[in-house]
């Protein structure tokens, strides 16, 4: 079965006329229902993660300062949004949520997290929308645990995963792929194990034959016994911040090729959705849906 982290303090909203397009953590779970792709069987209730947990990623130092609000202007700045206790609380049951869905992925092949893919959060500072970083997170406490022994991230968010890529730039275990707009943020970026940058307006034949290329080569090389997918859609032609050129076909069959890939390789997955901000929310709802159809259609 296909289980979805989903919280209500996911649809937390910010103030009005915010560009960051909160309202889909709250219309995406809906639109699964309403159109059949998940039954309320399918979702589950994340509690709030340990403070053991995030300390295998995140600097003790920035921990208590987010906890107790006491982050300098110019640090909230960077992170995009006006910094209130509930954001910080939300960033917790993400990452229960991603923690939780390994162990589902594991069960079942794949498993999802209706919010998440904060990869720019560091482990000593947050950035663009980013607090703390579930994937990372749950990379470490796979690792810690014994459950899993070499891990792969594929970021195909439009954004490179700065904060994941520094995260583990010392860490064998966790092989970083981020493949993304070249020219969009960060614009310095940190390096991953594997970095694609991709020319402004790049279109879905290109695009995908990258990714044809590469993952399967990549798993080959890197041998993981878990990936973490982030499956950002701010690839679309459409969206505001992404510099790429991709149709919302094109996005679909990239989630299918990776998780036709994870399944071949019978390599368990967990999927955070990352991204997403085209002006329409319905396309963005659309796209993010797309995700979950396929990871339907290939595992079930
Ligand atoms: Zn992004």
């Amino acid at each position: 079965m296909l289980k979805v982290a989903y919280h209500p303090i996911f649809k937390y909203s910010l103030p009005e006329g915010h560009r960051f397009p909160m309202a889909k953590y709250e219309l995406l779970p809906q639109y699964l229902l309403d159109q059949g792709i998940c039954t309320l069987d399918n979702f589950f209730e994340p509690q709030k993660v340990s403070e053991a947990s995030i300390l295998k990623v995140h600097t003790e130092d920035y921990y208590r300062r987010l906890l107790k609000l006491e982050i300098d202007k110019k640090e909230v700045r960077k992170m995009g949004f006006p910094l209130r206790k509930a954001l910080v609380d939300r960033g917790h049951y993400i990452i229960d949520g991603t923690i939780k869905g390994c162990e589902y992925a594991i069960e079942y092949g794949v498993s999802m997290n209706s919010a998440g893919g904060t990869h720019h959060a560091y482990a000593d500072h947050g950035e663009a929308f980013c607090l703390l970083n579930d994937q990372a997170v749950a990379a470490r406490h796979l690792l810690d645990l014994g459950i899993a022994k070499q891990v792969l991230i594929v970021d195909l968010d439009v954004h490179q995963g700065n904060g994941t890529a520094k995260i583990f730039e010392n860490d064998d275990r966790v092989f970083t792929f981020s493949m993304h707009g070249a020219k969009n943020y960060p614009f310095k970026k940190d390096r991953s194990d594997l970095d694609i940058g991709l020319d402004d307006g790049t279109e879905d034949a290109e695009y995908l034959e990258v990714l044809y290329n590469t993952l399967p080569k990549l798993i080959k090389k890197v041998n993981p016994d878990f990936i973490f997918y982030l499956s950002g859609v701010d690839i679309l032609k459409t969206d505001k911040l992404g510099r790429l050129s991709c149709t919302i076909e094109g996005s679909k069959e990239r989630d299918r090729f990776v998780l036709q890939t994870c399944k071949d390789h019978n390599i368990p997955v967990q999927i955070s959705m990352g991204g997403g901000y085209s002006p329409d929310i319905d396309l963005i709802i659309e796209a993010h849906a797309n995700t979950y159809k396929m990871a339907q259609a290939v595992f079930f």
